[in-house]
């Protein structure tokens, strides 16, 4: 028998985990950041401690309790007895491993809180994302998905508790395994990317493995590695041969966008495993139709042509298809598109495994914008503004020059520009998704703030009426959705034609019910905790 039980990912938009067990054999499909429920609780200054591990998102259900699943080092003594009484507690003896579909935190995020030598199976694009984001991030202890500082149990003086206090600043990296390629392919620069900042040559440092399962650990699943299109490089869809047929996991996708060949050859090859259950995204199964990239470059330089003045573009920086559109704009524009340092350290490791990818040095149109910080940057900054030393511009240089630049700022970079001093009239260009909850709301409130303030245009910004966001008429067009729209899902499950469709990572889970009723497939709506057995 196979079970299925859905531990994230039912009724909102990410926070996948989905576990699948087949006799003994078990995996995780994602292990994602539970956003909207840890939103409910917590904020930017009310956040999990740290300091006490496990508990705080065992005790507010945004962490399944499976007790066997998550580091030692994270649980405070005595830890499991308040949960063993709770309904959706269990003991996982093993774990064979986690298939990651692709690199975005709702995916991922979790992955950090799991004990470190449970292999990671994902693209190798995915890892090194993974990895760069976490070079480059101050990732709270919650979201070490890469490498973590094992904590250890102490009680400092003057204080009566024992918590966890992360006082071991050796780092620890966890065992990913690649599924589309072998280590030995990759070029000696990309496995130096791999184990830097690991300078204690220790076990601690662990290489890139490939081949997915088969001869790790006991575990012998036999997976298939789909590429498809996302808003991020490297996703991919999985597929899982159980004793109960084939089991098809279909990550996040759209067929809408610059690699759309990718999730088509996923859709054709998924039918031909004639899969006993497809589980499917939802993102946005209430969305007509979709913009596409190239649609994004014709607007985005449409506007950009005809204005005057400093371009600030304001996109999502993992997006890499929107900053090469962007890019383009830059050099059809005459303009350089000043991207931050953090972006140019994703540009470099992504170059690292794909050369289509631009080489910042070479790249006339791509800039740095060293951003003004209050003490010394972090190594990893340092690294790149000493690579691409030719290419930093500091605010001073944009603000002499603003006809020539696109800034790739977000709502979180806006305090840069009382250095900058944008002329009036200066362009902001919106390219990313509506806000999708009240924090994001506020933000767009002080966003226009800003914009105000400093006398910007805005263009593509959705505006509030009558309680919902939109872009408003005339202005569309700016932002492709890394989701496929209801019509291209119903195609998908269509032309997959599962026995059983499984709807997850959407908040409409009946919309396919309502549609796909006389269809044959059966839907089957799943709920928290609760497994669906084949
Ligand atoms: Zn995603």
């Amino acid at each position: 028998m196979v079970r299925l039980t859905c531990y994230g990912g039912i009724n909102e938009i990410g926070g996948n985990k989905l576990l699948l067990e087949d006799g003994d054999r078990r995996l995780f499909l994602d292990f994602g950041f539970p956003y909207k429920r840890h939103k409910l609780f917590y904020e930017e200054y009310l956040k999990p401690r740290g300091g006490a591990g496990l508990l705080d998102p065992l005790a507010m259900e945004l962490l399944p309790p499976l007790e066997g699943l998550y580091r030692d080092d994270l649980e405070t003594p005595g830890l499991w007895e308040h949960f063993r009484d709770t309904p959706l507690y269990r003991k996982l003896e093993q774990l064979d491993g986690v298939l990651l579909s692709h690199a975005h935190l709702d995916h991922s995020g979790y992955i950090s809180l799991l004990r470190d030598d449970i292999p990671i199976y994902t693209t190798t694009t995915s890892a090194f994302i993974a990895k760069a984001n976490q070079d480059s991030g101050k990732s709270d202890f919650d979201q070490q998905v890469c490498y973590f500082s094992p904590t250890t149990h102490e009680c400092p003086t003057g204080w009566k508790q024992v918590a966890c206090l992360s006082t071991n600043t050796l780092k620890q990296q966890r065992q990913f395994c690649i599924a589309d390629m072998k280590p030995e392919a990759l070029s000696p620069e990309a496995l130096q990317f791999w184990s830097w900042g690991f300078w204690e040559k220790t076990p601690r440092q662990k290489g890139l493995v490939s081949h997915p399962l088969a001869g790790h650990h006991n575990c012998t699943f036999n997976l298939r590695c789909f590429p498809v299109d996302h808003s991020i490089p490297g996703a991919c869809a999985w597929g899982i041969e159980t004793s109960a047929g084939w089991v098809v996991y279909s990550g996040d996708l759209r067929r809408h966008g610059k690699r759309a060949e990718l999730t088509e050859s996923f859709i054709a090859e998924a039918a031909g495993l004639r899969p006993r259950i497809l589980i499917l995204e939802g993102t946005n199964v209430l969305r007509e139709a979709n913009v596409a990239e190239h649609e994004v470059y014709q607007n985005g330089l449409r506007i950009i042509t005809n204005s005057n003045g400093l371009v600030i573009a304001d996109f999502s920086p993992r997006d890499i298809d929107r900053l090469l559109t962007f890019l383009q704009i830059a050099r059809d524009t005459g303009r350089k598109l000043a991207i931050l340092p953090k972006d140019a350290y994703l540009l470099k490791t992504l170059r690292l495994l794909d050369p289509e990818i631009p080489d910042i040095a070479a790249e006339e149109s791509l800039a740095i914008y060293q951003d003004t910080i209050a003490k010394s940057p972090d190594l990893w900054v340092r690294n790149i503004c000493q690579d691409y030393d030719s290419k930093i511009v500091l605010a001073d240089d944009v603000s002499a020059d603003q006809d020539k630049f696109i800034l790739c700022f977000s709502f979180f970079d806006l305090n840069e520009l009382p250095g900058i001093r944008p002329r009036p009239g200066s362009l902001y260009v919106y390219s990313s998704s509506e806000p999708h909850d009240e924090e994001q709301e506020i933000d767009f409130r002080r966003l226009r703030n800003w914009l105000d303030h400093f006398g910007l245009r805005a263009f593509g910004l959705p505006v509030e009426s009558g309680g919902e966001w939109q872009v408003p008429e005339g202005e569309k067009g700016l932002h492709a959705s890394g989701h496929a729209c209801g019509p291209d899902l119903l195609e998908i499950a269509r032309q997959i034609n599962p026995e059983i469709l499984i709807p997850v990572h959407g908040e409409q889970p009946h919309f396919y019910r309502d549609r796909l009723g006389n269809s044959g497939i059966n839907i089957v709506l799943p709920t928290v905790g609760e497994a669906i057995e084949v």
